[in-house]
């Protein structure tokens, strides 16, 4: 079965060839045309991940033999066995069918949505959430442009992790964010470098960002950690903003801790949706949570300048937004078992193999979201000169694509993806064996 086969949306090359390069301000009959696009997004544009991708994927080739097995970015959602559950499918029939999805919506959202978010969110936090604390987006991702337009003002910072969720790192820039970066520790479980974010951090700071459970490292912070994060913002005079998309896709010991917990000491913007839990990215709908029992975001403006943002950009469609209070209440919590459990035997699969595999390491075994970040022992091998080096030529040889760690800002990693088919998986490592044999020092091959 050919991947185009496997799934429609399944991002791989098409290996086309043809390519239009026609650039032109003046047709046959001598008009001018006044208009041209602006290079506005230039820059955030080349922040995200899909350059990578593509330069990775034309390094494909039919030549190869070999199907491509588009390891490198993540929609478990196009392999059957992470299809969304009959519960939520339903929740979207049953407005679609009732007509009670076709209007518009007000901008935050329509109140059942916000009240079963909040409800969903509320669990046992110390300070309760109501349908008016909660603001509906398009998917998580505009939670994050919306939040950055909000407090983007002249010479203003924000502080990001490395590795990152690229996406922040275009949307900082976009918004005129200076961002300034702060380290996830690999030997401290990825755990945030406090001590670093006070140096970083000035009188121009607004915010910093803790994605959680985290994309890309696949830990989840503890209570004790997540507690000094917050103490040491406070002290800062910034907020919080924590991204919980996947606060149902944990499948280690570890339990999510809502960053809201800690409202009381700092405020904290939560961000979050169904795309990663419900695995069903395409629906695009999340939400912004305002967990602020001190009223600070109402005072400073934040809420005021967020809930303005919502007023001139697209809503989550209506017919989603309506079907949501039965997709959070009636979802079995197997559904999420069950998916989690895939995960863990993939991750457990990858582990098993990279044992064979010296110059690839796994420092700590993922317990969360659908990533597993490598490092390269490059000592190990004869004629490769980094991580982007090795991704290329796995393309070349073996149609195999992972992704650079440099693309997340992690030198000389390399990140697999996880939320595939078991199988394609396999494929894959038995793949990245041969080919690590195949560069490998030779002193090191016998
Ligand atoms: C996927 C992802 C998002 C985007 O979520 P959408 O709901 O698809 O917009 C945001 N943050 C992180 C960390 C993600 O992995």
């Amino acid at each position: 079965m050919s991947n185009e086969e496997a799934h429609a949306n399944l991002v791989v090359p098409a290996f086309k060839t043809e390519k239009v390069a026609k650039t032109q301000t003046q047709n046959s009959q001598g008009t001018v045309w006044r208009f041209s696009g602006t290079d506005k997004a230039a820059k955030a544009s080349t922040l995200t991940l899909r350059g990578v991708i593509y330069m990775l994927f034309d390094n494909c080739s039919r030549d190869v033999k070999k199907t491509v097995l588009p390891l490198g970015h993540g929609d478990p959602s196009v392999y059957p066995c992470f299809r969304t559950c009959i519960e939520a499918e339903d929740a979207v029939v049953n407005v679609l069918r009732s007509g009670k999805g076709n209007s518009y919506a007000p901008g935050a959202g329509i109140l059942p949505a916000r009240r079963a978010v909040a409800e969903y969110l509320n669990g046992d936090l110390p300070n309760k959430l109501t349908a008016d604390d909660i603001l509906l987006t398009a998917g998580c991702n505009q939670g994050v442009e919306i939040v950055f337009e909000s407090l983007a003002r002249p010479n203003a910072n924000i502080l990001l992790p490395r590795p990152v969720f690229p996406n922040y790192d275009a949307r900082a820039a976009y918004s005129g964010l200076e961002v300034r970066k702060f380290d996830l520790l690999p030997e401290k479980e990825w755990e945030i470098d406090l001590q670093g974010i006070e140096a970083i951090a000035d009188e121009n700071t607004v915010a910093i960002v803790v994605i959680n459970p985290n994309n890309p490292c696949g830990n989840v912070y503890s209570h004790h950690h997540l507690q000094k994060v917050a103490e040491t913002a406070r002290k800062l005079g910034i907020m919080v903003i924590t991204d919980e998309v996947y606060n149902q896709t944990i499948f280690g010991d570890n339990p999510l801790v809502p960053m809201a917990k800690f409202a009381s000491i700092v405020p904290v913007l939560t961000l979050g949706g169904i795309s990663k839990g419900w695995v069903v990215p395409g629906w695009k709908i999340g939400w912004i949570a305002l967990n602020d029992p001190e009223g600070v975001f109402a005072s400073t403006n934040v809420a005021q300048s967020i809930r303005q943002n919502l007023e001139i950009t697209p809503d989550p469609s209506t017919i989603i937004q309506a079907a949501l209070p039965e997709i959070l209440e009636k979802t079995d919590k197997s559904f999420f078992a069950k998916k989690n459990k895939i995960l863990k035997h993939n991750v457990d699969l990858v582990c098993h193999w990279l044992k064979d595999i010296p110059c690839v390491t796994c420092p700590k075994k993922p317990e969360s979201c659908t990533y597993l970040l490598t490092k390269l022992e490059l000592s190990l091998l004869e004629d490769i000169k980094d991580d982007t080096d090795f991704c290329v030529k796995l393309a070349r040889e073996e149609n195999l694509v992972f992704l650079p760690g440099e693309a997340l800002g992690l030198k000389n990693w390399m990140r697999i993806t996880i939320g595939v088919d078991a199988h394609m998986l396999e494929d894959a490592l038995e793949r990245l064996k041969g080919f690590c044999i195949r560069h490998a020092k030779k002193t090191y091959i016998n």
